[in-house]
């Protein structure tokens, strides 16, 4: 792609839901799924996202994707600054265009529509994409010509928002793996050339790995891409469709430098859909690649987490996953990543998730779940797990077992969060799962989750924070949240089990 220098300038921004390090603790970003609640949003903001630190009006980190996107442009020689969302009035009058990245506009995402569908409200994070999108300052540099360009995740989600796209002027949304496309874009939008209103990024232009940029600014919590792609195939999910690529160790630790010399993190987020995979070219971990990388990882920071991991690739290697988490606890006590548990029913998972079990039969699934969740509970990893409720071939039966399931996983250190069906990946076509499809077996799944995190929630909420004083203070508020929570769903007559 030809170098070019232009001089109008490029804003990066996403909205404040995303612009925020969750008090250093990713997981902590689950909270903006929800919809204000009976805590003042004054307090629920500052719990769940606190704005990210500035330097006039430079965010100190930004979201990995989005910062990929940076470095992309800016090697291609465009003038590019990310910016937070509340300095953008600051930044904006020279722009011709701003780039922002979402992750779950609307609130459609699994977790948003179940808090949405209990509490009846529309999510944080939609209000305040909302909100970005309405700000005077995007209106007034509308008006005079600026052009919108959205990514991230989150796009698919604007198919079923067009009316939306047209009253806030979104001139381009680009969805998939955009390295290679993003230039161009870009470009066109400068010299005011038409641009698609939806592109997707055609598999054959997902980035090799050598096309992938280093980022050369902090990333939100250190979080570090370690691969791409899936090999399981699930048939809800959309990240399957992606090839599987594992980044070499050299460029890992890159990036770790990247966030460690900013001195604003110390602690590192290993980013894949399958962190137990590194290096591996199928579901069977790669013994030699899996420790190296840690042993090297360990080197560099006070700590780590993995963004995902699977429950099929721990039960494969447990004395590998144990030689993985004596490394890791040589700095920390913990750690934690989203598990995909979906069902706890074998015959659905036969049928939505073949490979999910892989090199297990798919019959196997709840024993391979079992099995998982034992060996991360002894060796301190701790799961951020999801339930996925109402799925198009989900039975009585199937609901029954995951109910039981439940109860064998109670003594396992974990959250497990359900999810309403959302058509995503090959089920795109499905429809959605409604409130008014919700059975007495659904409510009792339901129940039995939000029991399970208020066993476990206090517990949790110590480990989290445990360092400086300031994170003491957090932990307090945490727990006067969970203190109401568990009293307000008690005097409900939902929740009658005693405190961990
Ligand atoms: S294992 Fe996870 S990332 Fe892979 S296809 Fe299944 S849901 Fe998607």
């Amino acid at each position: 792609m030809p170098q070019e220098n232009t001089s109008s300038k490029i804003l990066l921004t996403a909205d404040r839901t995303l612009m925020s390090d969750y008090h250093k603790n990713i997981f902590i970003g689950f909270g903006t799924c929800a919809p204000p609640n009976f805590l003042p949003n004054w307090l629920y903001t500052w719990l769940f996202f606190p704005p990210i630190k500035t330097k006039n009006g430079i965010p100190v980190a930004a979201p990995y994707g989005l910062r990929k996107i940076e470095t992309q442009l800016l090697s291609e020689g465009f003038d590019v600054l990310t910016v937070s969302p509340t300095h953008l009035k600051k930044h904006i009058d020279g722009a011709k265009v701003l780039g922002i990245h979402v992750m779950d506009p609307f609130g459609l995402g699994p977790a948003s529509t179940t808090f949405a569908f209990i509490l009846k409200k529309e999510p944080y994070l939609a209000q305040y994409f909302r909100a970005l999108l309405a700000s005077p300052e995007i209106q007034r540099a509308k008006k005079r010509g600026l052009k919108i360009i959205v990514g991230g995740q989150g796009v698919w989600q604007f198919l079923y928002r067009q009316k939306f796209v047209e009253r806030y002027g979104i001139d381009c949304i680009i969805a998939g793996e955009a390295e290679k496309v993003v230039g161009d874009i870009f470009r066109a939008a400068l010299k005011d050339e038409p641009l698609p209103k939806y592109y997707e990024v055609p598999a054959k232009d997902s980035p090799s790995l050598e096309e992938i940029p280093d980022i050369t600014k902090p990333s939100i919590d250190g979080l570090v891409e370690i691969g791409r792609g899936c090999c399981r195939g699930c048939q809800f999910c959309s990240v399957t469709v992606r090839p599987l690529r594992w980044h070499p160790i050299e460029k890992i630790l890159r990036e770790i430098d990247v966030n460690v010399d900013s001195g604003y993190y110390r602690s590192v987020n290993l980013h894949a859909e399958d962190a137990m995979l590194y290096g591996s070219k199928n579901t069977i971990p790669n013994d030699e690649k899996l420790k190296k990388l840690h042993e090297a990882v360990v080197k560099k920071c006070d700590g780590m987490g993995w963004s995902h991991c699977s429950l099929a690739a721990v039960a494969a290697k447990p004395k590998l996953f144990s030689e993985i988490s004596e490394i890791i606890l040589q700095k920390q006590t913990w750690w934690g990543a989203e598990v995909g548990i979906e069902t706890g029913s074998g015959e659905l998972a036969k049928k939505m998730m073949p490979a999910k079990a892989h090199p297990f039969k798919a019959e196997e699934w709840p024993e391979v779940v079992r099995n998982g969740m034992g060996l991360m509970h002894d060796n301190k990893l701790i799961p951020a797990c999801t339930l996925i409720v109402g799925s198009p071939e989900e039975t009585e039966d199937d609901l029954i077992k995951t109910i039981e399931l439940m109860d064998d996983l109670r003594g396992v250190r974990s959250l497990i969060v359900p999810l309403f069906f959302v058509p995503m990946g090959r089920l795109k076509s499905e429809d959605w799962f409604k409130e008014t499809q919700m059975t007495k077996l659904h409510q009792e799944l339901l129940v039995k989750c939000l029991n399970h995190g208020l066993y476990w929630v206090n517990e949790l909420i110590d480990l989290a924070f445990t360092q400086k004083w300031r994170a003491q203070v957090v932990r307090q508020f945490y727990r006067v949240f969970a203190r109401i929570v568990r009293y307000r769903v008690k005097r409900a007559g939902i929740v009658g089990e005693a405190d961990n």
